[in-house]
C-alpha cells in the first residue's frame, strides 16, 4: 500500500489526466443524485477484503459517481451560496494534499502556516480592524462563527459572576442557521430580532429594552449578518457596533458569505462598522473563490481567542518550547489536526494578485444587477426587492409553490440548471420565490435570460 509499482504510476497518471481535463473544462455536465441504492446497484461493493483496485474504483468514480454530483462551478448553478474556485486554487489543492503538511502547529507547518498568513493579512486587511486583528482559516462558517462564539462566552465568563451562567445570543431573524446551530452547541440562548430587512441599532436597542434584568445579565453577544445568506442584506454594522461598545457587549459579524464583497469598491461602504467588531466570519470558499473546504475566523484581539482555545496536554507541550516558537493555528479556533486549507487561496492570490479578485468580486454584483434589470424587463417575472449583493429575489406572477417546486426539479433534470426556491415575508405570511445567487463570474447574460425563460 505504501510501496511504489507500475501500478501506482499508471494510477498516478489516470489521476493527473482526470485532475487536468476537470480544472481546464470549460463545459460541464450539471450532474443529478441517484438514489443510494441505483448507485449501489450500479458500482456494486467497492470495499472487499482483497481491494478491487485503483482502476476500477477510479472508474467506478468518474464514469457514475462523479456524475451523480452537481459541479458547484456550473454557470448555471446560482442555488444556495454556489462557488467557483480558481483554477489555480484548485490546482494547489492537489499539491496541499501531496505535500502532507500538519496544520495545527508552526513547528511543523511553518511554510505552510506562512502561505496562509500572507493571505489572511489581506483578508483582515479588507476588514479595516486595527492593528493586531488576525484570523486563521477554519472549515468553514460554521465552525468560524463557533470559534468566535466560544471565544466571546470565555471572555465573558473571566468576570467570576458569570460563571456557571447560561449565555444569550441576539441576532437577527436573518442570521444564518448556524448561528442558531451553534448557540445550542454552546449552550446558549438566542434571541431572533425581528425586521424586515436590516437590523437596525434601534431594533437592536428596543430588543435589549425588552429585556428582563434577568435576561440582560446572561447577554454577551450581538451577532450581525454582513450579507444574508437569503438575501443579501447587510445589517447596519455602524449602528450595531455603537450599541456594543455602549452595553460592553461582545460584536461578532457573520460575513460567511458577504465578506469577499469588502474587496469591491462598489459596494464596501455598505459595511461600514466592521472595524469596530471584535470577531468577523468570512468563508473564502463561498465568495473568495477558494474550493472547500475554506472559511476564516478573524479577531479583534487574538490573544483572547487563544486562551478560550489553545489545547493542554504533556503530548502538545513540545509546542510551546522556544524552538517551535510561531503562531499555531489551533489555538485559535476549536479544531486541534487541520489541513493548511488556506494554502490554495494563498496560491491563487498570489498568482493573479489581488486586484483580479476585486474584478472577480465585482462581477457576481453586477450580474445580480443585470438579472435584475431582465427581469424588471419581462412581463412574468417582478423583483420582490432589489438585488442586494449578488442575491436577487424574484416572483413568477401567478405561480403556487409547488409551481417553483416543479421548475427547479425540471430544469435540474434536464441537465440546464439548478436555481432553487426560497421564501420571503409578504405581511404575515410567507411567499415562495425564485432566488439566485451569483459568484461565478463565468455566469453569462444568456444563462439568465434562459433560466427566466424557463418559467414561461
Ligand atoms: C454559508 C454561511 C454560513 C455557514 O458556513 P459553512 O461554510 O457552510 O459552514 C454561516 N453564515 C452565513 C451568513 C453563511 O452564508
Amino acid at each position: 500500500m505504501h510501496n511504489i509499482d507500475i501500478d501506482l504510476v499508471e494510477m498516478t497518471l489516470d489521476v493527473m489526466k482526470y485532475a487536468i481535463h476537470r480544472i481546464t473544462a470549460t463545459s460541464l455536465e450539471l450532474g443529478q443524485p441517484k438514489k443510494e441504492e441505483e448507485l449501489k446497484r450500479l458500482v456494486g461493493e467497492t470495499v472487499t477484503s482483497e481491494g478491487i483496485g485503483g482502476e476500477k474504483a477510479f472508474q467506478l468514480f468518474r464514469d457514475v459517481l462523479v456524475k451523480a454530483t452537481v459541479p458547484i462551478d456550473h454557470p448555471r448553478h446560482l442555488a444556495f451560496v454556489p462557488a467557483a474556485p480558481t483554477r489555480a486554487s484548485i490546482m494547489f489543492d492537489l499539491v496541499t494534499s501531496a505535500s502532507s503538511i500538519h496544520g495545527a502547529y508552526w513547528m511543523e507547518g511553518a511554510g505552510g502556516i506562512f502561505c496562509e498568513n500572507e493571505a489572511m493579512k489581506w483578508l483582515v486587511s479588507l476588514t479595516g480592524l486595527p492593528k493586531g486583528a488576525f484570523g486563521v482559516f477554519t472549515s468553514g462558517g460554521t465552525a468560524a462563527n463557533l470559534s468566535a462564539m466560544v471565544t466571546a462566552r470565555e471572555n465573558w465568563r473571566k468576570d467570576s459572576k458569570n460563571i456557571g451562567v447560561r449565555g444569550l445570543v441576539i441576532t437577527s431573524v436573518g442570521a444564518h442557521s448556524s448561528i442558531k446551530a451553534m448557540a445550542k452547541v454552546i449552550d446558549a440562548d438566542i434571541i431572533l430580532v425581528d425586521s424586515e430587512n436590516e437590523m437596525t441599532h434601534d431594533h437592536l436597542v428596543k430588543a435589549m429594552d425588552a429585556l428582563s434584568d434577568e435576561k440582560r445579565k446572561r447577554l454577551f453577544a450581538v451577532v450581525a449578518t454582513g450579507g444574508t445568506t437569503n438575501a443579501g442584506i447587510i445589517d447596519d454594522l455602524d449602528g450595531i457596533a455603537t450599541v456594543c461598545e455602549n452595553e460592553n457587549l461582545w460584536f461578532h459579524v457573520d460575513a460567511a458569505y458577504g465578506g469577499g464583497a469588502l474587496a469591491a469598491d462598489s459596494v464596501r461602504h455598505l459595511f461600514n462598522g466592521i472595524e469596530k467588531a471584535d470577531s468577523i466570519t468570512i468563508d473564502p470558499h463561498k465568495w473568495l473563490f477558494s474550493p472547500y473546504d475554506c472559511g476564516a475566523i478573524i479577531y479583534k484581539n487574538p490573544e483572547l481567542a487563544k486562551e478560550a482555545h489553545s489545547q493542554e496536554g504533556s503530548y502538545l507541550d513540545i509546542f510551546k518550547d522556544e524552538g517551535a516558537i510561531g503562531f499555531n493555528p489551533s489555538d485559535y479556533q476549536i479544531q486541534l489536526t487541520r489541513r493548511v486549507r488556506g494554502l490554495p487561496l494563498w496560491f491563487s492570490l498570489a498568482m493573479h494578485g489581488t486586484d483580479k479578485y476585486k474584478w472577480a468580486v465585482e462581477e457576481g454584483i453586477k450580474l445580480a444587477q443585470l438579472a435584475g434589470e431582465i427581469i424588471t424587463q419581462s412581463p412574468n417575472v417582478e423583483l420582490v426587492r432589489a438585488p442586494s449583493l449578488s442575491c436577487v429575489l424574484f416572483r413568477r406572477k401567478n405561480w403556487e409553490p409547488q409551481d417553483y417546486t416543479d421548475w427547479t426539479y425540471k430544469n435540474h433534470k434536464a441537465g440546464f440548471a439548478l436555481v432553487t426556491p426560497t421564501k420571503w415575508r409578504n405581511g404575515k405570511t410567507y411567499e415562495t420565490v425564485a432566488r439566485f445567487c451569483f459568484i461565478n463570474p463565468d455566469t453569462k447574460k444568456n444563462d439568465i435570460i434562459a433560466i427566466i425563460n424557463s418559467m414561461n
